[in-house]
């Protein structure tokens, strides 16, 4: 529920410089006023308000507007002061802020959509604000006349805008993971084409105008670069997030691309190097290395009286491969996978050392990004989004004598690093007399531990974080545990320790709470237990 603002994000790290507080609900959109040193802010608490830093180093409100519905987006324009607003129940409401930011008087009300307006941009050439809904469709309008100009119906939710104000074009993103090239005219228009490459609904688009380049960020992690200027299809793929990408913005001058995610990831991508474009993936009915049939293949596995195997492919030769023939894992940055992924035996002998050099820097958002506005001439970046209750970067369960009954990691961390906190942990936690402090701090992290019975639980989180909360998080697991195996001990652990992870599973997601009801999950439980007891006895049974 806050909007925070970094500072330069293009030279290094990001630096915190001030957290606004006291929204009642989510921040939907933020923006920086530009020359000033304030915050414009809307929010599902139905209010809009321009914050401005005061004397004290702090932010306080200068306007405060409630609306009659929840506001999911706006659009500022400086010059003019006009801002229009989206809200929830379909209309878009204009507003006049008075030079001093004191005052801000209703102008008109659009009735652009049937449902919550998801993004939207307002053009003062063209006098027209074109605006995305949940409707399933794009709607453009007179900001003279107020009347509808045109709309155009997806399959879909639509889900995010960008307007080009030279020549007309609409590019919308959907649900369907689809991006819709529109040219728009006064009463007509017409679809260009559609972009397909994305596997999951587009949280955001960015398009530069200058070198023509539309970047898109959604849910399936990954960030694409659509080069439409160069008419040749040419596409980036960038994959740098474990979340859904819900904020991108494209720096032209320093050829920098901001990409944030939902669990408070900002990736910023050097985007004056060489890169290459990934592969399509092949089709084939057997391995094309080793040339043993796909589960598929039933003629072949007949011909050669063997079983088949899963397909899997190369992220650097595009080829289907079986698991055996792409044991390996590697990150290719120059294709944009800064993450390890899935490579053939061959490529991976090609990748030399120093093809393995990132061509991102990664940073914490400290919350979960919804939205983020940038400033890059005073290097200032404004997020907006849903604070974290507990962020936990790992859960261990060990007993007295260290053993590691128990292991949950929800930041990637490379295995020597894990050994290390397992050793370190178990030494501290265990040495420790009882009756001493159930929290620890170690190296940037608050490790907060409890024992129950034989076994210790270990949680380590952020050290803003609060460590008597992760205290009941951990309790309700042991509570949850104990419903589950009736009175839990070592040995359940020890012997169903696939159910531990289940039940943890469903508790926890990326290290926050998914679900605190002990019933709702235990239904889960019960459902997966249906599933596989009927799998198993279906599998067992003789086939004719
Ligand atoms: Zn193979
Ligand atoms: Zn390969």
């Amino acid at each position: 529920m806050a909007a925070e603002i970094h500072s330069r994000p293009q030279t290094s790290r990001p630096v915190l410089l001030n957290k606004i507080e006291g929204h009642s609900d989510g921040v939907n959109a933020a923006v920086l006023i530009p020359k000033e040193d304030g915050v414009i802010t809307v929010s599902e608490d139905r209010t809009i308000r321009v914050w401005l830093k005061r004397d004290s180093g702090q932010f306080w409100p200068s306007i405060y507007h409630t609306v009659s519905s929840p506001c999911s987006c706006m659009s500022y324009h400086h010059d003019s002061r006009r801002i229009f607003i989206g809200q929830d129940n379909g209309a878009i409401v204009e507003f006049l802020i008075s030079e001093d930011f004191n005052k801000m008087n209703h102008v008109k009300t659009y009735p652009a959509h049937q449902n919550r307006v998801s993004d939207m941009v307002f053009s003062l050439e063209s006098e027209w604000v074109v605006s995305t809904g949940q409707d399933k469709s794009v709607s453009w309008m007179c900001t003279e006349s107020g009347s509808m100009l045109g709309r155009h119906y997806f399959s879909s939710w639509a889900s995010c805008l960008q307007y080009d104000q030279e020549t007309q074009h609409a590019f919308v993103g959907d649900y369907s993971g689809q991006i819709t090239l529109l040219k728009l005219e006064r009463q007509t228009y017409s679809i260009i084409t559609t972009l397909k490459g994305h596997e999951g609904s587009i949280g955001a688009l960015w398009w530069d105008p200058v070198q023509k380049l539309l970047f898109s960020g959604a849910s399936d992690h990954s960030v694409i670069m659509w080069d439409i200027g160069g008419r040749k299809g040419r596409t980036l793929l960038l994959q740098g997030h474990h979340e859904r990408v819900q904020a991108v913005r494209y720096l032209q001058l320093t050829r920098q691309l901001l990409t944030c995610s939902v669990d408070g990831g900002i990736t910023v991508w050097n985007m004056d190097t060489q890169r290459e474009e990934a592969p399509q993936w092949l089709d084939s009915d057997s391995c094309q290395k080793c040339e043993q049939p796909f589960f598929w293949n039933i003629k072949q596995m007949w011909d050669s009286r063997t079983i088949g195997l899963r397909q899997h492919h190369c992220r650097k030769c595009g080829q289907a491969v079986c698991a055996k023939c792409s044991s390996k894992r590697s990150t290719f940055p120059l294709m944009g996978f800064e993450f390890q992924v899935r490579v053939c035996d061959s490529c991976f002998d090609t990748i030399k050392e120093e093809d393995r050099t990132a061509l991102a820097t990664f940073h914490e958002g400290k919350h979960n990004i919804a939205h983020m506005d940038i400033d890059p001439s005073r290097g200032l970046m404004v997020t907006c989004g849903s604070d974290r209750i507990v962020k936990m970067h790992f859960l261990l369960l060990f007993n007295r004598q260290s053993r590691l009954r128990l292991q949950k990691w929800f930041t990637p961390v490379s295995e020597r690093y894990k050994r290390k906190v397992i050793r370190d942990m178990t030494m501290m936690v265990v040495g420790r007399p009882a009756r001493s402090c159930n929290f620890l701090q170690w190296r940037d992290l608050k490790i907060v531990y409890k024992r129950y019975a034989s076994l210790y639980f270990c949680v380590g989180m952020e050290s803003e974080d609060n460590e008597l909360l992760t205290l009941e998080v951990l309790h309700r697991y042991v509570e949850m545990l104990d419903k589950y195996f009736g009175n839990v001990c070592e040995l359940d652990l020890i012997f169903n320790f696939e159910k531990a992870y289940y039940i943890l599973d469903e508790f926890l997601m990326g290290g926050e709470v998914l679900e605190t009801s002990k019933i709702d999950i235990g239904v889960a439980i019960e459902d997966a237990d249906v599933l596989q007891e009927t799998l198993e006895e279906y599998m067992s049974k003789p086939t004719y």
